[in-house]
């Protein structure tokens, strides 16, 4: 990083020049008036140059644009807010030096430049750009962890609402979205249907194709019963083992024994081999509906417990079948 010198008069360019390197300061830049400047700080540039300079030296007096008008024109750049300007001033009158820190110099240093004097207020100003410098680059970094940290919060709450084995939602997510859907359907007056899906005869199942064979099966069943919902709102959820759970949001029981049987008949379409079923060839569920109007009096737990029934009848009606139960009330 560069101190840029902007002064019109060559011997105070040298001079001044001479005693910055003096003091190990060899990075320097030289303008010879305001425009000059101008241009090697890019002011006009699309892209901000101020990463390269860490001071700048400014004459107060230059014909053209004096240096006081040029440092409150270089500090409306929003990108030099943070590069001190030093304003190197014949007059150290009240006037002169108020105009100055109004421009939004940091500091000014009176002519003839002095050796002490020029070493001092650079080194302070030097030591406050590094340390804006350091203040800026620890904030960048702690932005970016933060965001990071952010990213990874998101996908622990998708991954934490998600069962493992199917990739669909686990019951912790149903259990969360259940409660909000019963007091919207409160609230708006909506019907709100459950559907609870048992596969009939797994432990043959899996006590004939093996455990692994019993997982991709649980997986089937689960895509063929989420290729049945359409709406956004509905929700298909691992309940627990091998059974699932739908919620459908703005649906009465007469809709929700449609999708059941839709469910149904798809996973019956899968044609899964199970030689060990009793009823079938091939794997089958039997579901349970329950559904309708939800009043404040109702008990969210009440509407499960229906389904269950509903899906218990099912079982013991002869299973590979939706049964419905009536509403909670
Ligand atoms: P029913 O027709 O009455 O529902 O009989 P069922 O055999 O399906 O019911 P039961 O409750 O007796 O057995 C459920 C079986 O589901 C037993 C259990 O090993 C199996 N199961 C539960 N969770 C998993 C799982 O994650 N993977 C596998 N492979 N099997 C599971
Ligand atoms: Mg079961
Ligand atoms: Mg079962």
């Amino acid at each position: 990083m560069a101190i840029l010198i902007v002064d019109d008069s060559a011997d105070s360019r040298a001079l001044i020049k001479r005693l910055l390197e003096k003091h190990g300061l060899g990075d320097i830049l030289i303008a010879e008036s305001a425009t000059d400047a101008f241009a090697l700080l890019g002011l006009d540039h699309p892209v901000c140059l101020a990463e390269n300079i860490e001071l700048i030296l400014m004459d107060g007096v230059m014909p053209g644009i004096d240096g006081i008008k040029a440092c409150g024109l270089i500090k409306s750049h929003a990108c030099f807010k943070d590069v001190p300007i030093i304003v190197i001033t014949a007059s150290d009158d009240a006037e002169t030096l108020e105009k100055a820190f109004a421009a939004g110099a940091m500091d000014f240093i009176t002519k003839p430049v002095k050796q002490l004097e020029l070493k001092a207020r650079v080194n302070s100003a030097l030591n406050m750009k590094h340390a804006i410098d350091q203040r800026k680059a620890r904030e960048a970094e702690l932005v970016k962890v933060l965001e990071e940290l952010e990213g990874l919060n998101r996908e622990l709450s998708r991954l934490s609402s998600l069962d493992g084995l199917t990739g669909i939602a686990n019951r912790r997510h149903f259990d969360q979205i259940f409660e909000m859907e019963w007091r919207r359907a409160i609230r708006a007056g909506h019907d709100l249907s459950i559907v609870f899906l048992d596969i009939d005869f797994f432990k043959y199942y899996n006590d004939t194709y093996g455990h692994q064979e019993g997982d991709d099966c649980l997986k089937k069943i689960a895509v063929a019963a989420g290729s049945v919902l359409k709406r956004p709102a509905d929700l298909l959820a691992r309940y627990g083992g091998e059974e699932f759970v739908i919620i459908l949001p703005e649906t009465g029981v007469d809709g929700a024994y449609e999708v059941a049987q839709q469910i149904r008949s798809a996973i019956e379409m899968c044609n899964i081999p199970h030689s060990a079923s009793q009823i079938a060839d091939h794997v089958t569920v039997s579901i349970g509906v329950a559904g309708g109007k939800i009043s404040l009096a109702d008990k969210s737990q009440e509407l499960i417990a229906l389904a269950d029934k509903a899906l218990y009848e099912a079982k013991n009606g002869g299973r590979n079948q939706v049964r419905v139960a009536g509403a909670v009330s």
